[in-house]
């Protein structure tokens, strides 16, 4: 087994034929792949600063120079919290972002191409990070829409298949497109040699869950919905969610995260964070 450290740094950190990140802009980095997944939907991966260590989960402010101040001229950074989407070990950065029409950040930033530069301030943090869990034999990742992010690090990370015997991400969307992003991510770590020599095979743990609520699909309905009637647990064959055995991440909006906290504590999990790991944690996937 490769020794993967909490906090490693870049697989290619140290590589002498890793080109520089240009520096017109302050913490710039180079974008090196965009993909358009809806017209509301997109990832891109751009490089990564050497100095730059994170948990697999963490977030960091990303973004763009804004439009000049007509007074002054000046131009200030403007910068969003995203959830690094690519696990610690990654030599490149993943993001992936919600295109909102009249955003001061995403109206431009899903313009960017391969090439294009934004700014990255490399202070991580978070609170959907294993350190903030206590041990426990089954981890459960629920996300909505672009909350799916930090579990697509975690996903890729081989802590999450060394701590636990079972991994269960549920993704739920609007439409069956929006579930394409997840869907593609599992099917590679699946199918990914290095991450199976990793994992030693754990990966075969993971379990995906997709759900739709407004579009038809195999499986529709708010994931609270399949919690609270039993369904899910139907589905996968599991008794249900216990302190003993069951932690879990959340991360959505905030009414779906008041809601799975409530859920979460009728089942007998406690809140935890980073100073006072427990049961489940929880992180916005947006505000607002
Ligand atoms: C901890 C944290 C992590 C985040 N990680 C991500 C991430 O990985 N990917 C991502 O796309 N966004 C993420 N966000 C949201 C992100 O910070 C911005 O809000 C988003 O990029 C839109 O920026 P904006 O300037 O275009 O619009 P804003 O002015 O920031 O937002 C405008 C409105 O758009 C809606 N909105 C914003 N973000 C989303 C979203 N992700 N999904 C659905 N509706 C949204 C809200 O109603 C919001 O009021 C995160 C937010 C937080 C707090």
């Amino acid at each position: 087994m490769t020794a993967v450290t909490a906090n490693p740094a870049p697989r290619s950190a140290a590589r002498p034929d890793t080109p520089p990140a240009p520096k017109a802009l302050p913490d710039a980095q180079t974008v090196t792949e965009v993909r358009h997944w809806t017209d509301r939907l997109f990832s891109f991966r751009c490089t990564r600063p050497a100095s730059l260590r994170f948990r697999s989960g963490e977030f960091v402010m990303i973004g763009l120079m804004g439009d000049p101040d007509p007074a002054t001229g000046k131009q200030k950074p403007l910068l969003r919290a995203y959830s690094i989407a690519s696990p610690a070990w990654d030599d490149e950065l993943e993001f992936y972002s919600i295109k909102v029409q009249d955003g001061p950040l995403t109206s431009k930033l899903q313009h960017i191409q391969p090439g294009d530069q934004i700014i990255l301030r490399p202070k991580p943090v978070g609170t959907l990070v294993h350190d903030a869990l206590l041990p426990g034999k089954r981890l459960w990742f629920f996300s909505t829409g672009t909350g799916i992010a930090p579990f697509a690090s975690l996903i890729r990370e081989p802590q999450t298949y060394e701590d636990y015997e079972q991994v269960i991400l549920t993704h739920t969307c609007r439409e069956v497109a929006d579930l394409e992003y997840g869907r593609q991510l599992v099917e590679q770590v699946r199918s990914d040699e290095m991450l199976r020599e990793l994992t030693e095979g754990g990966i075969d743990k993971l379990v995906y869950y997709p759900t739709t609520t407004r579009e038809p699909s195999a499986r529709t309905g708010r994931i609270t919905d399949l919690l609270r009637s039993g369904e899910i647990f139907r589905d996968l064959g599991i008794e249900g969610i216990t302190p003993e055995t069951d932690r879990a991440m959340v991360c959505g909006s905030i009414g779906l995260n008041t809601d799975l906290k409530a859920i979460l504590e009728g089942f007998g999990l406690r809140e935890g964070a980073n100073s006072d790991p427990a049961e489940y944690v929880v992180e916005k996937a947006f505000v607002g």
